[in-house]
């Protein structure tokens, strides 16, 4: 059952084959059981029992709430929760309660989904490995699959495979590894800069960054404002609508969603896809992407040629700046919106305390990693008086080229753009965390980043596994607000590769049968 679709497991609540405390139960003993990952920071068992229990009076009653009650989820933690702490991986708020709930996560309890706990990150979500987070790394769960057991390490060194594990990517990486090792039906994630859907290529899920504007950032603990966009990662591309619709829509506490009435929509099985302009953008194709990503890309285009839609390549000029613009947008804001941590309001205070002045500098030395602090530092520098017009305009200035030419593109006639999600597949630990958080950041950013800047809906699809046995998805970038036909695309996609389901059956503390696989075809 926690391998079912969101409407499948929502049908079998409704027929009485299930109860949501049954499936809450079945999921928290898996958390548990899966705790070598890494994936949650807090698990809520009280508080989710007690929601389960409530759904299952409902359902008794017969009055569910609608397709998520009683279903599973699991929440990033820089997502303000009611009673229940939100660190966003940080000792700067370890031990912070927020008085209210985030929109997005008081609309899931709304339409009664049972909130499993809250996923690990890198610290303030700056990041793009989960490595970063004051909680120790989150573990690919596909460092435990028979599928790169096979092929990663040689039978001779078998006792080397446990220090081979790999990164989830982030710094959604809690998320996408809760989602991808079933310990939950679907995770809200956040995307800035990619965070959403380079966990999602890495652990070989389906990763939605939503159109900025489209779902409340009220109560997500803001990166980057003008970026920030809350993410949903699910098992397959319907999953990934069923969630966008119950979260998507005008919020009054967030000024910058939209006035217009968004309508949830089911995607159709059958899709004509024949009518469709596929975007391949020639500046994707950057230094470092590796060959098998390469490969993949130009096989998946085939694929949309072949079925009679038109395939055309396309140029985002200006998409080559976007990772050093975004290190200016990134750091101004960064150090704007962590001003508020000063250790009087809320959050860690230091002891140091001879005068306001040492007790905000301790309380900042103490709290904040040094991922942070560097952050800050640069972007006091870029918004000092001398230099806001140098780095800080011009890097807005830029920012709007780089949309342009996304306008332009779509313009002429361009439906969705099909690009890779990462250059290659997730990295060993030990030789991700050989470069510092900025390095890896600029390179693995550099695909998903530009959707950021311009605002626009992106998605990874799971497409196949990769020689070393890993994930590897592909993205579609669409038009602004353009979900539906975007998600469509995304699903004819997902159908023609028939992405291999994870074989988890060697970790000790699974439930084997949760782990048994369909044998389906692969892509590669
Ligand atoms: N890697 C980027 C950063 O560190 C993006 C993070 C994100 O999307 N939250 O800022």
């Amino acid at each position: 059952m926690l391998r079912a679709s969101l409407r499948q497991v929502s049908a079998a609540l409704k027929e009485g084959r299930v109860t949501p405390t049954e499936l809450c139960q079945q999921c928290l003993s898996l958390i548990k059981g899966t705790k070598f990952l890494n994936a949650y920071i807090t698990i809520a068992e009280e508080t989710a029992l007690k929601q389960a229990e409530a759904s299952e009076e409902r359902y008794k009653r017969g009055q569910p709430l609608g397709v998520l009650d009683g279903i599973p989820i699991a929440v990033k933690d820089n997502f303000n929760t009611a009673g229940i702490e939100t660190t966003c991986a940080s000792n700067m708020l370890r031990g912070y309660i927020s008085p209210y709930n985030a929109t997005v996560v008081q609309k899931l309890l709304d339409q009664g989904a049972v909130l499993l706990g809250k996923t690990n990150l890198d610290e303030f979500a700056m990041g793009s490995g989960s490595t970063d987070g004051v909680f120790g790394p989150v573990r690919n769960p596909w460092s435990y699959s028979r599928q790169y057991k096979e092929k990663s390490v040689p039978k001779s060194h078998s006792e080397d495979k446990e220090s081979n594990w790999v990164i989830t990517g982030g710094s959604s990486g809690g998320s996408a590894a809760a989602v991808s090792s079933f310990t939950c039906f679907a995770a809200l994630g956040s995307d800035t800069g990619g965070s959403t859907r380079n966990p999602a290529a890495h652990c070989g899920v389906v990763g939605l960054k939503p159109t900025y504007g489209l779902i409340s950032r009220h109560g997500l603990i803001p990166l980057v404002n003008s970026m920030d966009v809350p993410g949903i990662l699910t098992r397959c591309v319907d999953d990934a609508a069923v969630v966008l619709g119950s979260l998507a829509g005008h919020d009054p506490k967030d000024s910058t969603t939209i006035q217009d009435n968004f309508k949830p929509f089911e995607l159709p099985n059958l899709t004509d896809v024949s009518k469709l302009s596929i975007g391949i953008p020639k500046e994707y194709h950057v230094p470092g992407l590796s060959g098998e990503i390469l490969a993949l890309w130009s096989k998946a285009a085939d694929l949309f040629q072949n079925a009679g839609a038109k395939v055309v390549e396309v140029t985002l000029p200006h998409t080559r700046y976007s990772i050093v613009c975004y290190h200016v947008l990134c750091t101004a804001e960064v150090a704007s919106n962590m001003a508020r941590f000063d250790g009087l309001e809320y959050g860690h205070r230091s002891d140091m305390n001879e005068s306001t002045e040492s007790m905000y500098a301790a309380t900042r030395r103490e709290g904040f990693n040094d991922v942070v602090r560097g952050r800050i530092l640069s972007g006091s520098y870029f918004l000092l008086k001398q230099n806001y017009e140098k780095y800080f305009v011009k890097a807005q200035k830029v920012r709007r080229l780089i949309a342009n030419d996304f306008v332009k593109v779509f313009r002429s006639g361009v439906d969705v753009l099909l690009t890779p999600t990462t250059l290659s597949d997730a990295a060993p630990y030990k030789e991700f965390i050989k470069e510092d958080n900025r390095t890896r950041s600029a390179q693995n950013d550099i695909l998903t980043q530009a959707a950021n800047m311009a605002g626009l809906p992106a998605i990874n699809v799971p497409t196949a596994l990769s020689e070393r046995g890993l994930p590897v998805g592909l993205q579609f970038i669409g038009r602004s607000f353009q979900e539906q036909q975007l998600l469509t695309v995304a699903k004819w996609f997902e159908k023609q590769v028939q992405f291999p389901m994870i074989q988890l059956e060697e970790v000790k503390g699974h439930d084997r049968d949760v782990f048994q696989h369909k044998k389906s075809a692969s892509f590669s």
